[in-house]
């Protein structure tokens, strides 16, 4: 019997279900990626995460020819590859992962059509990609939860699932693919694959989590894990991860494992309604803003706010952001400046090599309060988080070289330099109380 496992968010052999049971159930299995070139169509694909899908398929390459087998690639439309894969093999069956978002489940049933169509079978498996299986654990009477917190709480007492050890052989069949594709990967940016993943796991688990409930908002700092581009792709099991920390203890493991409840959240949002990766999950009736230039200047790091500009500057510079930085930059465009959320999910995700349909668009509606935050018209102050978060200005001067020569938090308001050292820089593009004013008059809200 020959099965087919298909790659797609798991782009790993350790704890992968998909591989395990088609490996379990056949005495030969195809592991198959396919380049899917609707991806690109459907606009979500990034130069940053091609280079790290290229390590990552290299690797998983490496890794299953160290098994006796190898990955085949296919380029193509992935549900056109996948049947002429299992017709070449003469696979009866094809596992996959299941995925959240609407082009993960179109995928599905057009996978599950045409391979009917052809006598052969799609199993799909959960918990692959998340730590619990959207709609796992749902509110009596809905489909998913709309509210961190009771989901915590729920997701937090689930027993966790078993978790199959890396395959010792693959047997493939001779079936043709194509070599992993070569990309020339931007400077700075992670290497992709299970291994590297793994090794960075191990040093976190090993050296920062223990100080990540003190550390994680601190901007300077840079004390977060930075797995997240291994956890998009699939490279670590984030029931992997969760297990590890839980297993290391202490407070920092509980705010980490909480972080990643968080990943498991948005899914199941975005699995129950789909619809929320363009739409506003709760409409509030805004009418956005247009602006060219201010638009410009905040994907461009200039507008007069220096924790901002420092923030956007990263993720130009690293196609990553700290999490606190995503929370301001996403309040400025949405709320200060009164910008659609669509426009600024669209710059991070050409941008992220972490970007995630659930993460990124939820994310933005989440701090836009079109999405699930019970404080829908919270604003952030930039100068009032600049001085929380970024207490000594260490952060804007990493990343903002014209305010280097600044000392301490005086950095965070370039304008109130007296003129012989005030620097370069640009003025700021909105009045904070303006623009406060303007975000509650537009949600209809009374007084400042
Ligand atoms: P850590 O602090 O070490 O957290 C561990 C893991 O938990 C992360 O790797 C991530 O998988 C998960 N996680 C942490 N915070 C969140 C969160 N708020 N929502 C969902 N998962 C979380 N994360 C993405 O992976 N892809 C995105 O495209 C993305 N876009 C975002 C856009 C906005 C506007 C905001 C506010 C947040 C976004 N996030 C996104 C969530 C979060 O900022 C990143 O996951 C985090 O900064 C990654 O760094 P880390 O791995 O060091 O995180």
């Amino acid at each position: 019997r020959t099965a087919l496992a298909l790659f797609t968010s798991d782009l790993r052999l350790h704890d992968n279900p998909v591989l395990h049971t088609a490996l379990r159930t056949s005495d030969r299995v195809v592991p198959l990626f396919v380049l899917d070139t609707g991806i690109a169509r459907a606009g979500f694909a990034a130069p940053r995460r091609a280079a790290f899908l290229a390590g990552c398929l290299a690797d998983l390459d490496e890794g299953l020819r160290a098994r006796g087998g190898r990955l085949v690639l296919r380029e193509g439309d992935v549900v056109e590859e996948v049947c002429r894969v299992a017709a070449e093999a003469g696979a009866g069956e094809v596992h996959v992962a299941a995925g959240a978002s609407g082009y993960a489940q179109l995928r599905e049933a057009r996978l599950r059509s045409a391979l009917g169509a052809g006598g052969r079978r799609l199993t799909v498996h959960d918990a692959v990609v998340t730590v619990v299986a959207p709609g796992g654990v749902v509110p009596a009477g809905k489909d998913h939860f709309a509210v961190f917190t009771p989901y915590f709480r729920r997701w937090s007492a689930q027993r966790p699932r078993s978790m199959p050890a890396a395959p010792r052989r693959v047997d493939v069949p001779g079936v043709p693919g194509l070599p992993p594709p070569v990309v020339t990967a931007p400077p700075g940016l992670p290497k992709g694959g299970e291994r590297e993943g793994r090794r960075r796991l191990a040093a976190w688990l090993r050296g920062g989590l223990a100080r990540y409930a003190e550390l994680h908002d601190d901007l300077a700092a840079d004390a977060t894990s930075r797995l997240s581009p291994y956890l998009h792709f699939g490279c670590l099991s984030p029931a992997e991860v969760v297990a590890r920390a839980r297993g290391a203890g202490g407070p920092g493991a509980d705010a980490f494992v909480r972080q990643l409840a968080w990943r498991d959240f948005h899914h199941q949002v975005l699995a129950a309604v789909p619809g929320a990766a363009g739409r506003d999950y709760r409409a509030r009736g805004d009418r956005w803003r247009r602006d060219a230039d201010e638009a410009g200047a905040w994907r461009e790091g200039r507008t007069g706010y220096p924790v901002i500009d420092a923030a956007m500057r990263q993720l130009a510079h690293e196609g990553w952001m700290h999490n606190r930085a995503r929370l301001l930059t996403a309040s400025f465009l949405t709320k200060t400046l009164g910008h659609d959320w669509r426009e600024g999910a669209r710059h991070f995700l050409d941008l992220l090599v972490d970007g995630d349909v659930a993460d990124n668009q939820l994310n933005w509606q989440w701090v836009a309060g079109t999405g699930t935050d019970t404080r829908p018209n919270r604003i952030l102050n930039p100068l009032v988080q600049a001085r929380r978060f970024d207490p000594d200005g260490a952060y804007v001067r990493r990343w903002v070289p014209e305010l280097a020569g600044v000392p301490g938090r005086a950095v965070h308001e370039p304008w109130r330099l007296d003129g012989a050292r005030r620097p370069r820089y640009p003025a700021p593009v909105v009045d904070l109380a303006e623009a406060a004013a303007r975000f509650r008059a537009a949600r209809g809200l009374g007084g400042g």
